[in-house]
């Protein structure tokens, strides 16, 4: 009869703590569910889980607008009451003590915190049976009649209470007094470890009172409150719990998936106690399922682990489940021996559902080791003791296990009254529309889940395509800084290059312009710009050296005049380049004014300057200019001088040197044109000297006070004119 009374024992465990997560359906969904919570939760570290983590504190911390420093203080706190919270059933002395030496901090009273602290109070000392404490407990909770945590202590208040009662065995009333769960639950966080307490508490209870319906509606809110609080030994504890409930609810398969479940949470984060739970849970759905290789492992680590938590009230309810099952395998005398272990323990600790769980087990032992009598006494002595603890759900297993015994040693009168016990107490309790409530309330939880599942994936989808969106936009923002420096370097190389070409171009065309500047447009030739820059070069100091031409056209404004403008052009043309052709590289070639030329070169001696002079008439007037169809005849007159001058070798500048070339060009011109003079020498020693017979050349050359050389041109061909 491991079923109903380990169940009923596990239930007494799950009145003290247990927070958990059902996994009803599917256990990979479960598994998901979870790690997509957890994930999201930590993802945002805002929200959600239970004091017990930092991050929903310091939430509520911040509402109530306290320091870092005591943030961080809070967060402790609430981790170390949940640690006290977790061994408050196997070590109710210590935890005491440790919720006494927490109490050396001042807690504010009216607090989340201190609310917590008295009912974790509540819960050792009705483990302690310490009535009187309790009494001042409940009196301090209930003196809490305003401010936000009113309902919290109201609730608080109720558990302590109900707890109490159970010890007592008063389960009806335990459960009358935790009906404020269900009218105005206190909201916010700090209040999910209560909470889940309570339901886990009305589980247990209404699972005993075989209100299957109403136990599965309990059990699923405290599973959802565990979840909540995201640690794996309240998930453990409740998925245990709910383990137990499906099995009475005859739901096997969804009690499996709870107990693998559980078993999974638990080595998550393992302690003692809760795999005890878990164990004794696993151990009574593999008896009851007829798993009997499963059931004897987990009988013989619900034993284990019962030992390993030190407590006489853990140990006597293992051992009385290990009699249980040993009854179950036929053992019949070491059943009474370990049900005998149990029931000293379970006196000693007071504690009256393992008491009763060992006089069942003597007494089904008994039965069938045909001490029919002295059997079914221990059994109706057991049943009593259920029936006075509002045990229902026991006293219906025990009426059925008596049943079976009397009838396998024979006692058919016996098993039939039995059996007819055990019918009545299980219809009632398994009502035909309770079961369908029952299943109703799953599909519900299900779609819930599933819907939670949901949101949570659309939420982690929704954050993936965010950050997804946003690494495209970073990387779009890279590629197009990256693509604008290319772009821009592009643009800087082209600007410099075009730059260095326009500066080469204006260079280039500075150097034009100063070249043009410096020519004559028509011809070619220097201009006198290009002049003045050039014969600074041949006078050094201003004093020049070597012989200047000036060469004028005669009558040139007649061709103009007879032949066009144009064909004036044409000649102007002409003559440069005949001119040119006599003369060197070096020499100067000048258009000095309209259709007048200027040559300097550095020869100084007289006679092959007249030589050049005389080449220059011929050159000229040789030959006609052609023109189209015309040929123009010129000739031009020339003035000309060497420098420094004979006989005195006086040397003067170069605008003194043309004012004499052009004296005497005037005077070729004078004289019949065609024709050059030349100075040969000239009697002064000094430039005023020079001035004053410069002044009156003609007749100081028929004085002989200045020497002239006279050449004459060719004689002029005859022009034509188409
Ligand atoms: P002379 O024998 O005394 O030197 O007589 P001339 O006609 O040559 O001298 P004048 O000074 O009276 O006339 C010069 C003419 O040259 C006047 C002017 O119209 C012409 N002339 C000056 N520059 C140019 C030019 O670039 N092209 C043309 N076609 N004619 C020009
Ligand atoms: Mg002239
Ligand atoms: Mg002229």
């Amino acid at each position: 009869m491991i079923a109903g009374r380990v169940l009923r024992r596990y239930f007494e465990f799950m009145k003290l703590s247990s927070p958990v997560f059902v996994r009803l359906g599917d256990c990979r969904w479960l598994v998901a569910c979870v790690a997509a919570l957890a994930a999201g939760l930590a993802a945002c570290d805002a929200g959600v889980s239970g004091p017990a983590k930092p991050g929903k504190a310091s939430v509520e911390a911040r509402e109530s607008g306290v320091s870092a420093a005591q943030q961080q203080e809070q967060q402790q706190l609430w981790r170390q009451l949940a640690d006290i919270e977790r061994s408050g059933y196997s070590r109710p002395a210590e935890s005491e003590a440790a919720l006494l030496a927490l109490a050396a901090r001042p807690l504010k009273v009216g607090s989340a915190e201190w609310v917590e602290w008295l009912s974790l109070r509540g819960l050792v000392n009705a483990e302690l049976r310490a009535h009187a404490v309790t009494a001042g407990l409940l009196a301090d909770l209930q003196s809490v009649e305003s401010g936000p945590q009113r309902e919290a202590a109201r609730l608080a208040a109720a558990l302590m209470q109900a707890q109490t009662l159970v010890r007592e065995g008063k389960n009806e009333q335990a459960l009358k007094a935790l009906a404020v769960l269900w009218q105005s639950p206190p909201a916010g966080p700090s209040s999910l470890p209560l909470r889940q307490r309570c339901h886990a508490l009305v589980a247990a209870s209404q699972a005993d009172s075989g209100n299957i319906e109403l136990a599965i509606k309990a059990g699923l809110e405290s599973v959802k409150l565990a979840q909540q609080t995201q640690s794996s030994w309240r998930l453990a504890s409740s998925l245990a719990g709910m383990s137990y409930v499906y099995l009475r609810a005859q739901q096997v398969d969804r009690a499996k998936q709870a107990a693998d479940e559980a078993l999974l949470q638990a080595n998550l984060d393992p302690d003692p106690f809760t795999l005890y739970r878990v164990h004794n849970a696993r151990a009574v759905l593999f008896s009851e399922s007829g798993d009997e290789q499963q059931a004897e492992a987990s009988s013989r680590l619900t034993l284990d682990f019962a030992r390993q938590t030190g407590s006489d009230a853990i140990l006597a309810l293992a051992l009385g489940n290990s009699a249980d099952y040993q009854l179950h395998q036929g053992q019949y005398q070491s059943a009474i021996f370990r049900a005998e272990e149990s029931l000293a323990l379970a006196l000693k600790s007071g504690d009256l559902l393992s008491q009763a769980l060992a006089h069942l087990n003597i007494g089904l032992a008994k039965i069938a080791l045909k001490q029919v009598e002295a059997g079914r006494k221990e059994v109706l002595k057991a049943i009593a003791m259920d029936e006075a603890q509002g045990q229902a759900a026991a006293v219906a297993a025990d009426w059925r296990e008596l049943g079976l015994y009397l009838e396998r040693a024979g006692d058919w009168a016996g098993a039939i009254d039995a059996y007819h016990r055990h019918r009545a107490l299980f219809d009632q309790q398994m009502r035909e529309e309770s079961r369908k409530s029952v299943l109703d309330m799953q599909a519900r939880f299900d779609d819930e889940r599933q819907a939670k599942e949901i949101t949570l994936l659309d939420r982690s989808n929704k954050l993936k395509a965010e950050q997804l969106r946003a690494r495209d936009l970073q990387l779009r923002l890279w590629l197009a800084v990256a693509a604008s420096v290319i772009l821009l370097s592009v643009l800087l190389i082209l600007a410099y290059q075009r730059i260095r070409q326009s500066n080469l171009a204006l260079a280039r065309s500075n150097a034009d312009l100063r070249r043009q500047g410096e020519r004559d447009p028509l011809t070619g030739l220097s201009n006198r710009r290009h002049f003045q820059s050039a014969i600074k070069r041949l006078a050094a100091q201003g004093k020049l050296q070597g012989s200047v031409f000036l060469i004028d056209i005669d009558h040139f404004k007649r061709i103009n005049d007879v032949h066009g403008h144009a064909a004036g052009d044409a000649v102007l043309v002409e003559v440069a380049q005949r001119l040119g052709a006599s003369l060197r590289v070096q020499d100067l070639l000048v258009r000095w004014g309209g259709e007048e030329f200027l040559i300097v070169v550095d020869e100084q001696q007289v006679a092959s300057a007249a030589a050049l002079a005389q080449r220059l008439l011929d050159q000229l007037a040789l030959t006609p200019v052609s023109y189209g169809t015309q040929r123009i005849a010129i000739s031009a007159s020339i003035g000309f001088a060497s420098f420094p001058l004979a006989p005195h070798g006086l040397v003067v500048n170069w605008e003194r040197a043309i004012d004499l070339v052009d004296t005497v060009m005037y005077m070729a011109k004078a004289h019949g044109r065609n024709r050059a003079y030349g100075i040969e020498a000239m009697a002064v020693a000094d430039e005023a000297a020079l001035a004053a017979l410069a002044g009156r050349m003609e007749a100081a050359w028929h004085e002989g006070a200045v020497k002239l050389q006279a050449l004459q041109g060719p004689q002029r061909l005859e022009e034509s004119k188409a």
